[in-house]
C-alpha cells in the first residue's frame, strides 16, 4: 500500500527496525549519514537502498527539514554507494518514490540505486 507522504514519521516503520538493528539487513555500506544495503525484491541486476541516519518520512521531508550538513553528508554517501560498485562507468539509475502517485511504500525516506544492466525507460508504460 502506498503511503501519504504528509503524515508524521513513524519509528516503527521497516527501514527504521533495520536502523535500530531490530531486523537484519544485507549491508552494502554505513557512515554517519546513511545505511545502505540490497533490496529484499531486487527490480535489476544491482539495486542498493540507501537510507538517511535520521528520522524522515520522504524526499519531501528530508529536502525540507534536514540540517544542510546531514543532506550533504547522504547526497555523498550515494554517490559513494554507486562509485565503489562499480556503476560509474556502466552507468546507472537513483529513485526516489515519494507518496501516492510515487508508489512509496515505506515511510523513511530512501533512494533506490539501480544498475548492472541498460535499464530502459524511466517510466513504465
Ligand atoms: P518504495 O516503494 O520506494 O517505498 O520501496 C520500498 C522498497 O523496499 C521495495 O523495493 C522493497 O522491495 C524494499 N524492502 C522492503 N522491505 C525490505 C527489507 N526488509 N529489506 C530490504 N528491502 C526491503
Amino acid at each position: 500500500m502506498p503511503i501519504d507522504a504528509t503524515q508524521g514519521y513513524d519509528p516503527e516503520n521497516i527501514f527504521a527496525k533495520i536502523l535500530r538493528g531490530e531486523i537484519p539487513c544485507n549491508k552494502v555500506y554505513e557512515d554517519e549519514w546513511a545505511l545502505a544495503f540490497h533490496d529484499i525484491a531486487p527490480q535489476a541486476p544491482v539495486h542498493i537502498l540507501i537510507v538517511p541516519k535520521g528520522a524522515y518520512v520522504s524526499w519531501d521531508d528530508f529536502s525540507a527539514s534536514a540540517p544542510a550538513e546531514e543532506i550533504a553528508g547522504f547526497v555523498r554517501a550515494v554517490g559513494r554507494v554507486a562509485r565503489e560498485n562499480g556503476l560509474v562507468a556502466p552507468g546507472y539509475r537513483l529513485l526516489a518514490n515519494v507518496g501516492a502517485d510515487g508508489g512509496q511504500e515505506v515511510p523513511h525516506f530512501h533512494v533506490h540505486l539501480f544498475g548492472g544492466a541498460p535499464l530502459g525507460r524511466m517510466i513504465a508504460r
